[in-house]
């Protein structure tokens, strides 16, 4: 299979190849065709399929045989929940963009930096825009675009979308938008909410779907280590240090923790910066650039800020504390081995978070074995289930120093009888 058999121009295809992609990925496959030939699209499929050249590919053709951009007129709008993926998306189009007479005229827009130039390089038209929903709807609000002539509106990520208060905005979005066009929808998810949007939007749409990503990158190799919540950030720093680890992407529960984890990584000599969304856009695009170009080992992030990071050639990835949602479990072990490449999901499971991974496991139909690394060997016990609970401790919460005591004065005297019996 080629990208030329899938219908795209030779210059095109070369293009493809320049970017180092040298066969279609299946969801590349399914999709292009479709979208050659005008069609409504829903795709199911998760960062790291190749979603993005799955549509921007069909959408450069489509652009460079059409007509003309106009003044203010914006022919092709793509809405991403996040800056990381706006300015990554920009990237993708303008590597693929081929060389020709006719260069096309891509806008990137997204709140965290001054409209005032936005609003210049938009005035004579594009023929891209790609825009997270609050700053277009704010370069609407001052005149700066007009949607009416739009062509193609692609919805990137659409569960995270709404996630971010999308269903809020979509109203005025929508209402800005020519009856005729063609509509693309990608979601990594499938919850109601995403059903709704598409059967607002999609009109006799072709449905696609990736495999998820575990499924289609089975060289992730998913790890759990057993250690008491208290020594993480030291087991953290021994398997970096141990491991040789270059480039490590650490997932925490909170902003806070972003930054407290990070400072005390830093503090004991290891490479680690914080990424969260109270930063500001220069200071995340710094660590983002400092963390591919090697100049960090360690960035420890939250699910939101993470989203749509493309970093090639990420060592591991650390569950230090474990995503609420398996879906958030699949996409975050999903950031490693990108594109074919093999990586290492890492998570770290004490007895506060043990039957949250039992249920992360049995979603996904997998049994991780409890590693344990020599001198980080846990000491807290797990909570005992209801049924045994007259041995103590209520479900939820840990054991007490003396909850502890009391086991292991129980534990002595088994052995004790044991020992004496034999
Ligand atoms: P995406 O799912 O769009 O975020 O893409 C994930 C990664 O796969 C990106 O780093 C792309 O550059 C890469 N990629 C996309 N399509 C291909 C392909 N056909 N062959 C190799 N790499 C690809």
């Amino acid at each position: 299979m080629t990208f030329a058999s899938l219908g795209l121009s030779p210059a095109l295809a070369q293009a493809c190849a320049e970017a180092g992609f040298h066969v279609p990925s299946p969801i590349q496959v399914e999709a292009i065709p479709p979208l050659l030939r005008g069609q409504d699209l829903l795709g199911l499929a998760p960062t790291g399929s190749g979603k993005t050249a799955a549509y921007v590919l069909p959408l450069l053709q489509r652009l460079l045989a059409g007509r003309q951009r106009a003044f203010r007129r914006v022919r092709v709008l793509v809405l991403v929940p996040t800056r990381e993926l706006a300015a990554q998306v920009g990237d993708v189009i303008l590597r693929l963009d081929p060389p020709s007479d006719r260069r096309l005229k891509i806008a990137v827009v997204h709140g965290g930096v001054s409209v005032n130039p936005q609003m210049l390089h938009l005035r004579g038209g594009a023929d891209i825009v790609v825009a997270t929903p609050g700053r277009l709807l704010d370069l609407l609000d001052r005149n700066a675009l007009r949607l009416d002539a739009l062509e193609v509106l692609v919805l990137d990520e659409a569960d995270r979308l709404l996630d971010l208060g999308f269903a809020a905005e979509r109203e005025r979005v929508l209402a800005a938008l020519p009856a005729r066009r063609q509509n693309l929808l990608f979601s990594a998810t499938f919850p109601e909410d995403v059903q709704a949007l598409a059967d607002a939007l999609l009109h006799e749409a072709v449905r696609v779907e990736a495999a998820s990503q575990v499924e289609a990158v089975p060289e992730i190799e998913q790890r759990t280590i057993a250690v008491d919540a208290p020594r993480r950030t030291e087991l953290l720093r021994h398997l970096v240090e141990q491991g040789s680890w270059r480039r490590v992407l650490v997932f925490v529960a909170t902003r806070y923790a972003t930054e407290h984890v990070a400072h005390k990584l830093a503090s004991r000599g290891v490479q680690a910066a914080p990424l969260h969304g109270e930063m500001s856009q220069s200071q995340r695009t710094r660590v983002l650039q400092d963390f591919r170009e090697g100049a960090l080992d360690v960035l420890v992030t939250t699910d939101l800020a993470a989203r749509g990071i493309d970093v090639p050639g990420l060592d591991v990835v650390v569950n230090y504390d474990l995503p609420r949602s398996t879906d958030d479990y699949v996409h975050r072990i999903g950031r490693t081995a990108r594109a074919g490449a093999r990586g290492v999901a890492l998570s770290f499971v004490s007895a506060g978070t043990e039957a949250h991974m039992r249920l992360i496991e049995k979603r996904q139909d997998v049994r991780l074995a409890r590693e344990q690394v020599a001198g980080f060997e846990p000491v807290e016990v797990e909570l005992p289930a209801p049924a045994d609970a007259g041995t103590g401790g209520i479900k939820g919460r840990r054991p007490s120093k003396k909850d502890k005591l009391r086991a292991a004065a129980a534990k002595a005297r088994d052995e004790g009888s044991q020992g004496s019996g034999a």
